[in-house]
This record gives C-alpha cells, structure tokens and sequence, in this order.
C-alpha cells in the first residue's frame, strides 16, 4: 500500500525509539472508549485535538512577561507554546523519544495560564484559598478533561492518559477537582520532563531578548552573564537576537547531550532528564538576573498589580451575581460549586478580555 497507516507508526515507533520512550501503543487510553484514527497515533491525534481548541487560540492573548497587547513583537503564551513544542520535538527526536507526545505535551503545557502570568495565577490562589487553590498545571487538565467540552459529554478532549498525566506533571494541590482515575498521581513519561526543560530554555533566551526589547535592561548588562560571553563569542554576528539564538542552540545541544548521557547510562532506573552542571548553574544566573531586571522591574510590577486587582474585582462580582457568567457556564454551578465555576471562567479569560469587564 503506498499510504502509512496508523499501524505502520507504531511499529515504526517501537523500530527506531528508545526503550524510555512513551510507545503511542501504550498511550493508557481514553476515558471516553473511541475508535483509533486509522492514520494518525493517539498521541498524533491529542496534538491536533489540542491545537484545534478555543483554550490553545486564547493563548495568543495571554501574557508571557509583558501583557500580550503592549508590542506586537513580544511573546505571548502561544507563540512560546510553539517555541518549546518545536524545541522539544527537536530534542525528543535526537533523543529517540516520542517527538508527537512531546509536542502535543508541549503545546498543551501552558493551557492552564490564567491571565496576567503568575500575578494572575497568585490572585486566583488567594481568591480560592479556602476551595483547594489554584494551579496552573492542575487547571490545564481540568480545561483538557472538562471545561473543552466540545462533544457536550463531559470528556472533554477526551485525551490519552499519557498526555494528561505529562500535564499534571505529578502535583496537583490537596483536593483539586481534578478527574480521580488518575489518583494515585505517578511520575510521568522523559518526554513531559523533557518538555519541562525546554519550556525553562525558551522562557528565558526570548525574555532575554524581549526584555531588551522593551528597554528592561541594555544589552552591556547582559554582556555580563557568562551564558552571554559564550554564545556571543559563537555567534555569527554580534546583534542581540543573533547572540540570544545561538545561546538557545548551545542550551540545547548541551541538553541533548547531557541526557544522550543520561540514557546511555540507564540500566534499570528511569534516566534523570537534565542540563549539565555547568549550564545549569549558568542558567541558574540568567533566570536571577531576569528576575531581577526584568519579571521584578517597576513597569512590569505595575502592570501585574493591575491584572490582579482586576481579576479579583471580576471574580468577587461573579461570585455575587452569577447571572453574568455565560449561561454553559452557569449550568456548571452544580457540579463544581460557585466559587471552582467562577475560577475556571476567570482564569480561562485573556488579559485584554479580562481587562474589558466591567
Ligand atoms: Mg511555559
């Protein structure tokens, strides 16, 4: 037959990848028993489920660091998404991991962000103080196994186990209304730990270069961070965006090359995903400095306050009238309690959604 049939993936899959790697075959299936897709993988298939929901178009107005309206040139969750997603695709393949579960985990992983970044996700978990908090994590799968109701049967995405067990990335807070079949929680697949240190490398290098962007900090103060000195004296040219490229690359191959290691390594224990020491005490310095000048920086403080007290006027208001959340969102009031509806629909809002609320 001149077409690859689902079929032909897996075996491929159990052909060329590692003995670590999550095999589509032992996806741990779905909680809603489906037919398979006779040309795409389950984790093929959760991709394309994630990259076709309203939560993953909503990140395009969500914020990174600078809330996504104030430059069109800036990240926003979506275009970071699709940074790791490609990163850790990257990585998964020289690894001989499973690049489709990695990229699905990877477009998925900030799905649960709620507005104004961790400002947001701060006010919310006050706000939810006495009704198990908020997480972002545990969030991202509450919208893949409930709130993406796109069938109306309260599955969801109806996702794989492996794809929701790499979101939740084994914690979700004491009585978080997360789906129980995945209680006890267990250490999930390399591939979602991989994901987690892309995510890590990509944050850091584009807010790096959207800090300077945005006037942060110059580019004589992170000429002095050891990353920088590396990479600017590989790089081609000596532009900012040029240097901070090729300190992605060297992150990168150093990963790869750290958990080639790691895997080589293994005999029975599950191999450590992780960056050499080096690196990781060099990005260690990159993450202090932008804190220091950058996620800490008066304007961006200013505007993080702004968000959180908006969001917890929006959620105290609609905690008083729930006649003005969306009628499919009132029909949840049941199930889940005022206080988890109103949270779930505040977090699901972009900045600028949030911020138009009156
Ligand atoms: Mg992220």
């Amino acid at each position: 037959m001149s077409w690859l049939r689902r079929q032909d993936l897996e075996d491929r899959e159990h052909n060329t990848l590692s003995r670590w790697a999550a095999f589509a075959t032992d996806s741990g299936g779905r909680r809603a028993a489906e037919p398979q897709d006779p040309v795409r993988t389950d984790f093929q298939r959760d991709r394309d489920r994630i990259i076709h929901s309203a939560a993953f178009r909503r990140l395009q107005h969500k914020t990174q660091v600078l809330a996504a309206f104030e430059g069109d040139h800036f990240r926003t969750r979506m275009t970071h998404s699709l940074e790791v997603s490609q990163m850790a695709r990257s990585a998964s393949i020289a690894l001989r991991l499973n690049p489709d579960l990695a990229e699905a985990v990877a477009l998925a992983h900030d799905l649960g962000h709620p507005p104004f970044g961790h400002a947001g996700e701060e006010a919310l978990h006050e706000l939810m103080a006495d009704h198990a908090g908020f997480r972002h994590n545990a969030q991202g799968l509450r919208i893949v196994d409930y709130l993406e109701d796109r069938h109306g049967d309260g599955f969801g995405l109806n996702l794989v186990r492996a794809v929701r067990c790499s979101l939740l990335k084994s914690t979700a807070p004491a009585g978080y209304p997360i789906s129980d079949d995945l209680l006890p929680l267990e250490p999930p697949p390399l591939e979602a730990r991989l994901v987690d240190l892309c995510d890590r490398i990509a944050y850091l290098c584009h807010d790096l270069d959207d800090g300077i962007r945005a006037g942060a900090f110059g580019i004589e103060d992170a000429q002095r961070l050891e990353l920088w000195e590396m990479a600017a004296s590989r790089a081609r040219h000596q532009r900012p965006s040029g240097i901070i490229s090729e300190m992605v690359a060297l992150m990168m191959r150093d990963l790869v090359r750290t958990c080639a290691e790691e895997i080589d390594g293994a005999t029975r224990e599950r191999p450590t995903m992780r960056q050499s020491q080096e690196i990781a005490a060099r990005t260690a310095k990159l993450q202090d400095f932008l804190r220091q000048h950058f996620y800490r920086a008066d304007f961006v403080l200013e505007r993080m306050a702004e968000g959180r007290g908006k969001i917890g006027e929006v959620f105290q208001r609609l905690l008083q009238s729930p006649d003005g959340l969306p009628d499919a969102v009132q029909q949840r009031i049941e199930a889940d309690g005022i206080h988890r509806t109103v949270c779930d629909y505040v977090a699901g809002m972009t900045d600028r959604f949030l911020l138009k609320q009156r």
